[in-house]
């Protein structure tokens, strides 16, 4: 054996595809029954109704300079765009949108339309030599004048960006809702990265849907993989590396807490240290519905989008994500939808609908934030409850049941501030003091999300030092 990969997730499943195309023999071990880590689907509520168990929407997996390589779509991966991105609606019935189309963005802000295209235009135009930059490990920028000009924004916290650029409060209530993807306080320094990353991707490439859940992007790179010659060991949890065979490198799919718990003893007591010195951040509360009707949304925009921002106004969206970040829990949380079956029926009996939605609590919360998330949702789509069939609630201690890797229910595999930004968890990023032994999961940089980046920069790096 060449190299073990520990853990299917997405990361996992990229860094072991990287090394079996270059010919290793590559084995994961994965705990659950299925592959997929946070991008699996199941049935959560009744018969037929398929939900997304973690991740829903994939503007990073599109996006992905990795899986863009790989013939995922021979493996049945089919990606599918809701007619608008993302709508986030306010209480006058109207609602802020983000549409592939930077013009037709920015037409609907109002005073702010241009300054959203001259902030976006230029950015967009050179996106994918920026993602060069940003989207993996640091290093010198190959293209330092506009990582500069992304820079010069980016470092700001998203609070002070979004008020010194746009006047509209509706506007700022769009920037805010997607840097809040960061997990993080939005007066933090370099929150405003995450809304600019995630409306850039937006522009470029939509924030799609997978056809038929989530679990198909797993089940492709698994496919993948296995046609590689690759091997998956599934319902196998490591507890230890001496439970492991031999192999010239490991990499682990685990953020620093199972690295601690499978390899510490083996690990210099300095390196052990950083490690359990690494913060984990605030925690997602979900709930899944299945519904037997369509979101009835006040305005017609929510109706056109996969994804749907739940805060209101700016100030509720600072407030409620500042409270999360403090232990404290929002009346009013922000809140991340998703309703797929609007544009993918393969996922829900015909005519019915499932719902998926989560907002942020602080870390390892026992808060049933069940009736917050209901009542903001009404708000906006009144008669809303009477279209429940039956629901599911995942609290942080159920995701961390469900992977070991949501500590506390932190679903980024650790906070995302930015002294962990760049180099997460340590500032070897994906290696580790003990030969062959690497990270590759979402604690490594360029950290959360379906993309695989983290799993394939791992797996180079163990290439170069212990595969060659
Ligand atoms: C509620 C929620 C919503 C999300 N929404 C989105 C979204 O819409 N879009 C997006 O891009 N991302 C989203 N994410 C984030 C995304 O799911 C993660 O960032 C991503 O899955 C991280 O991939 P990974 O491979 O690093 O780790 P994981 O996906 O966590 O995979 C780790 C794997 O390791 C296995 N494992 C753990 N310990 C062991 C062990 N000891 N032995 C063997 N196997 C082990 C686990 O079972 C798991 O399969 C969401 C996550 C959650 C929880």
């Amino acid at each position: 054996m060449d190299a073990i990969v520990i853990g299917a997730g997405p990361n996992g499943l990229a860094a072991a595809i990287e090394l079996a195309r270059c010919g290793r023999r590559v084995r994961i071990y994965e705990a659950n029954p299925t592959v997929g880590g946070g991008a699996r689907s199941a049935e959560l509520t009744l018969p037929g109704f398929i939900h997304d168990i973690c991740s829903a929407v994939h503007p990073l997996t599109a996006g992905s300079a990795f899986f863009s390589t790989l013939p995922l779509a021979r493996y049945g991966l089919e990606f599918i765009h809701s007619p608008i991105a993302l709508a986030h609606p306010f209480d006058d019935g109207t609602a802020a949108i983000l549409d592939r189309s930077i013009q037709t963005t920015s037409e609907n802000l109002g005073r702010d339309g241009a300054a959203y295209r001259d902030l976006m235009t230029p950015l967009m135009e050179r996106w994918q030599d920026l993602a060069d930059d940003i989207l993996g490990p640091p290093r010198f920028p190959k293209h330092p004048f506009l990582a500069a000009r992304f820079g010069i924004h980016a470092i700001r916290s998203a609070k002070s960006f979004a008020e010194s650029r746009f006047k509209e409060d509706k506007t700022r209530a769009l920037f805010a809702g997607m840097a809040a993807h960061s997990f993080l306080s939005l007066d933090q320094t370099a929150t405003a990265a995450f809304g600019l990353v995630l409306g850039l991707l937006g522009h470029v490439y939509g924030w799609p849907i997978p056809k038929g859940g989530a679990q198909n992007i797993a089940n492709a790179l698994a496919a993948h993989f296995k046609d590689l010659g690759g091997e998956i060991v599934t319902n196998q949890r490591v507890e230890s590396l001496s439970d492991l065979p031999a192999a010239k490198a490991i990499l682990c799919d685990l953020t620093p807490r199972q690295v601690l718990h499978i390899a510490g003893g083996s690990l210099p007591s300095g390196f052990r240290r950083k490690l359990s010195r690494y913060r984990y951040g605030p925690a997602a509360f979900k709930l899944d519905w299945a519904l037997s009707a369509p979101v009835p949304w006040r305005s017609p925009e929510c109706a056109k989008a996969a994804t749907v921002h739940i805060a209101g106004s700016f100030a509720e969206i600072l407030t409620s994500e500042k409270l999360a970040n403090s232990g404290e829990h929002a009346d009013k949380p922000y809140i991340i939808l998703s309703q797929p079956t609007l544009f993918d029926p393969s996922r829900a009996p015909l005519g019915k609908h499932t719902l998926w939605a989560y907002c942020h609590v602080p870390n390892g919360s026992q808060v049933d934030m069940t009736e917050k998330i209901e009542n903001q949702i009404e708000r906006f789509a009144p008669g809303f409850r009477d279209c429940i069939l039956a629901r599911s609630v995942m609290t942080p201690a159920h995701f961390e049941q469900h992977n070991a890797n949501l500590v506390g229910g932190d679903i980024n595999g650790g906070s995302q501030h930015l002294a962990q930004m760049f180099t997460r968890p340590t500032a070897r990023m994906y290696s580790t003091p003990l030969e062959g032994l690497y990270i590759c999961s979402s604690s490594t940089p360029p950290g959360g999300g379906v993309h695989g980046l983290c799993g394939y920069h791992a797996a180079r790096l163990a290439l170069r030092k212990s595969l060659k």
